[in-house]
């Protein structure tokens, strides 16, 4: 018999996790709020079901990816949540980028009826999703870790155990912090090239053969940038959320990086001229960058 997983959240990443799931030999049911996502589970081999209660009755493996902390709380401890259905000693692996305080009072009160949280954010993309590859970055006990490798070979080249609760879910927006400033300066350096005089793709390949490369010179620029794309699959909206969640972090530490604050700024005075829905990787028109 195939092992069974229940994902809830079918959107952009979740669509793409259930396509390595099921290549991976795993049945896997799932639930979403939205019709059209619902569908493309469909159509890819997931089995639908139209409750969490019902997602429990199928299995005790429950894969989260979801908006934000406050949908993971909802669809965890909410009226017909996990916690109210849950077989005994289910094991839920959240994948969405959460928020480490929420994340560790989420996993007391699951711990405390017999079941356990694995904080487990990823990075690749809808399409390092799809194709298993991507990097995930995990709190939690190991124990609970042992029994979410199947899973995790399933969906990821690379998982870092970083140690308790909360700690994959703090070094995901420390991630994402360092993303968005790597799109806002390359897009500065980029932008000063051009009035250089210089050509922005043979500058890349310059930098990307040097010192000044990252994820965001290597990829971003080429595959959704340079070539006006702006189809990454993540959005505005997120990556603004993630970079309010690392300055919050900050603030929390008492710790001053003027730097990052800055970064935090440009993200949030995008706000009224860059829609939500639009491409995260659209922040680069705040430079001067001519795309
Ligand atoms: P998305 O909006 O495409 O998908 C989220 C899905 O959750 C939606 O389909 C929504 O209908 C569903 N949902 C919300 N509340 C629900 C509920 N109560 N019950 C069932 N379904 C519910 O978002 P996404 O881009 O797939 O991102 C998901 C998470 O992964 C976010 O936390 C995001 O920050 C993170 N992430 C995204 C990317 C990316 O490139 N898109 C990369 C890494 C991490």
């Amino acid at each position: 018999v195939k092992q069974r997983i229940g994902v809830i959240g079918l959107g952009s990443m979740g669509n793409g996790m259930c396509q390595s799931l099921l290549r991976g030999g795993f049945e896997v049911f799932g639930t979403d709020l939205g019709v059209p996502q619902r569908q493309a589970a469909e159509a890819i081999g997931v089995t639908l079901v139209d409750s969490i209660a019902q997602l429990c009755q199928q299995t005790e493996i429950i894969l989260l990816s979801l908006p934000t902390a406050q949908h993971v709380k909802q669809v965890i401890v909410g009226d017909d949540g996990i916690l109210q259905s849950a077989q005994p000693s289910t094991l839920v692996i959240d994948t969405s980028t959460s928020e480490p305080d929420v994340t560790r009072g989420l996993a007391e009160q699951l711990a405390s009826q017999g079941h356990a949280l694995l904080d487990a954010p990823v990075s690749g993309g809808p399409s390092g999703a799809a194709a298993g590859t991507m990097v995930m970055v995990i709190g939690g006990k190991e124990a609970d870790l042992q029994r979410a490798m199947p899973f995790i070979e399933a969906l990821s080249a690379k998982a870092v155990h970083l140690g308790p609760s909360g700690s994959g879910h703090a070094a995901k927006l420390i991630n994402n912090l360092l993303c968005a400033a790597h799109l806002v300066t390359t897009a500065e350096a980029v932008a000063l090239g051009q009035k250089a005089g210089l050509d922005p793709a043979k500058l890349l390949e310059g930098l990307n053969a040097g010192s000044g490369r990252s994820a965001v010179s290597e990829v971003n620029f080429p595959r959704w940038i340079l070539n006006n794309g702006f189809d990454s699959g993540f959005t505005m909206q997120l990556m603004r959320k993630d970079v309010r969640l690392a300055e919050k972090l900050c603030r929390d530490l008492e710790l001053e990086l003027p730097l990052s604050e800055q970064v935090a700024k440009i993200w949030a005075a995008s706000e009224p001229t860059i829609p939500d829905q639009d491409d995260f990787n659209c922040i680069v028109k705040t430079t001067g960058l001519e795309t």
